[in-house]
């Protein structure tokens, strides 16, 4: 499938995912899915989903659907304004991971944080447990066959999940949602309105618990100025931009698996 119609799913399986879980009309399509993932982890499963950072002061860019073309710039991006990523990656979406295995190493090296958006960005709640387990397994050996771990962090494609994914992967996996979507997939070529987005929440944020943002590292404009504006933005405001597992005060070691 396209990047594009891959994306534009996304907002079809998030009406359809928010429909069927809770007729509550909330307000806007992150707090759809948000809504919808809070019932589901709180009433069945006891798993618990991350949307925001605990850590006082820090906020995390996240970068969903890589490797792709720009993921080494990116890293050169953060480290040379000292911030941190956070990269969901998959095995096989809009690139093959064996192609950009260079810029996955270099991510890890430099401190970045490498975690899972399963092998090949299926809506994980269409699927079989064995299916679950084999789009999480897939992918874990293809990055540690490049980094020599594997990833125990992850964020399910779509942010699409019910209490069977939840079941299945919840013990082994820190599940990753969001805060912030920038929605820089529904307009590619605008991304001054993703900025605006942005930068309006980040303004209404109050330096405590910081936001976990979603921007995708497939688009070229999200790449080259979206997140160059994003970082230099935040910092501009005092916060600190970190990988999600530091945003939750959890050590490096725990974000991988040997
Ligand atoms: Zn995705």
């Amino acid at each position: 499938m396209a990047p594009i119609a891959r994306i534009a799913m996304a907002v079809l399986l998030f009406s359809a995912t928010f429909i069927n879980a809770a007729p509550t009309p909330t307000n806007g399509d992150n707090d759809h899915i948000a809504v919808f993932s809070r019932a589901v982890s709180a009433a069945d499963t006891g798993v618990k989903l991350v949307y925001k950072c605990t850590v006082p002061n820090t906020m995390a860019i996240t970068f969903d659907d890589g490797p792709f073309n720009y993921t080494a710039d990116l890293v050169k991006l953060f480290n040379k304004k000292k911030a941190k990523a956070t990269f969901f990656i998959n095995g096989d979406n809009n690139g093959k991971i064996t192609d950009y295995a260079a810029g996955v190493k270099q991510a890890y090296l430099d401190g970045h944080q490498i975690a899972s958006h399963t092998w090949d960005h299926k809506d994980l709640t269409t699927l079989s447990v064995s299916q679950i387990n084999t789009e999480m397994s897939k992918l874990d050996t293809a990055i540690k066959k490049i980094i020599g771990v594997s990833p125990t962090y992850m964020r399910p494609p779509y942010g699409s999940i019910n209490d069977r994914v939840t079941k299945t992967i919840g013990a082994k996996y820190t599940i990753v949602i969001w805060s912030q979507d920038t929605n820089d997939w529904q307009h590619e070529s605008d991304w001054k309105k993703s900025y605006k987005v942005y930068t309006d929440k980040i303004k209404k944020a109050n330096g405590k618990a910081g936001d976990i943002i979603l921007q995708h590292e497939t688009i070229k404009l999200t790449a080259q100025e979206l997140a160059p504006r994003a970082i230099d933005y935040a910092q501009s405001m005092g916060w600190k931009l970190v990988t999600v597992g530091e945003c939750l005060g959890k050590p490096k070691s725990t974000w991988y698996r040997k």
